[in-house]
């Protein structure tokens, strides 16, 4: 027997209000059982996103990003993170350090501003710049991170958005002065539980990734989904010598709306996006 499921838009507009799995892989016999369905789902959705958005506009709490971010900040500051904040216009000379030349696939994903400027896609450039500037104090290790937004031309809409948000840790030296590459890693790899443990994520894995900045990553992946959250590196790294960084150091890169959007188990990004259509997580053309 033929059976209808949803239309393109139909499947849509309920993915945007949030409908669950199940009801969007539901056989219907008819086209018009199928579109009565619809209509009386999407009333229900309309209804539900409506008083979560009442309750959004006169609650006291914060939206759920930035209960998100303020848990990241306030467990990296516990562990001895300083919070840093650098410009989001970066310089070309800044991105050839980082080998990002013409040629390298992430140049054609730069919103440049002007011949020298454009927006970081990345946070590491002005990370990088200060572990030189605080590599002058004397103690070690030495602890910092940023959280801000990135900027990259996307073309898969439903991981990436043209501007997102990383948050990028940095621990350079050790209280052990030779750690060996083991170390290293397992000290990457705890930073990376912290993190996983402060986003409520408890379903990953570690994955060894190739990157074309970095040479070979170690990547957090959802289980469930498999998609990346974060991609950290170790050094001593080919890259330090351009900025002058000697010390041994670890560092990961965590997109904060992927952690968002896996946390809670959605498959799409754009609800937790900088958005007109969605606030903290809700569509707003009900
Ligand atoms: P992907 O392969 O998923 O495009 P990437 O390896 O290019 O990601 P990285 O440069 O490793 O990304 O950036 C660190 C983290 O920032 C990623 O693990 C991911 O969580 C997040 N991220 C990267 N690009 C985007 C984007 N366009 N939108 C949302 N998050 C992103
Ligand atoms: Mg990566």
């Amino acid at each position: 027997m033929e059976t209808h499921t949803w239309s393109q838009t139909q499947t849509q507009r309920l993915k945007e209000l949030g409908a669950d799995e199940s009801a969007l892989s539901q056989p219907y016999a008819t086209a018009a059982d199928r579109n009565l369905a619809f209509q009386k789902l999407e009333k229900q959705l309309v209804k539900s996103a409506r008083s979560d958005l009442a309750r959004f506009l006169t609650r006291e709490g914060k939206p759920r990003f930035e209960q998100l971010r303020t848990a990241l900040c306030d467990m990296l500051i516990a562990e001895g993170f300083a919070q840093v904040t650098t410009p989001t216009i970066i310089n070309r000379a800044a991105l050839a350090k980082m080998t990002i030349t013409p040629d390298h696939p992430l140049s054609k994903q730069l919103f440049w501003l002007n011949d020298k400027q454009c927006l970081r896609p990345m946070l590491a450039t002005n990370l990088y710049s200060l572990m030189v500037d605080f590599g002058r104090q004397k103690h070690r290790p030495i602890r910092f991170f940023e959280i801000g937004s990135c900027f990259r031309k996307e073309t898969d809409g439903a991981r990436h958005n043209n501007e997102f948000t990383m948050l990028n840790l940095v621990e350079m030296g050790s209280t052990d002065p030779d750690p060996s590459p083991a170390d290293l890693l397992d000290r990457l790899k705890d930073l990376a539980h912290k993190m996983a443990n402060a986003a409520g994520i408890t379903e990953y894995e570690f994955e060894t990734e190739e990157s074309d900045v970095y040479g070979s990553t170690l990547d957090l992946v959802c289980s469930r989904t498999g998609t990346e959250l974060a991609s950290g590196a170790t050094g001593p790294h080919p890259l330090d010598a351009a900025w002058g960084v000697t010390d041994p150091w670890v560092g990961m890169g965590f997109g904060v709306e992927r952690l968002l959007m896996s946390a809670r188990g959605d498959t799409t990004i754009g609800k937790w996006a900088r958005s007109l259509a969605y606030q903290d997580g809700i569509r707003l053309n009900i």
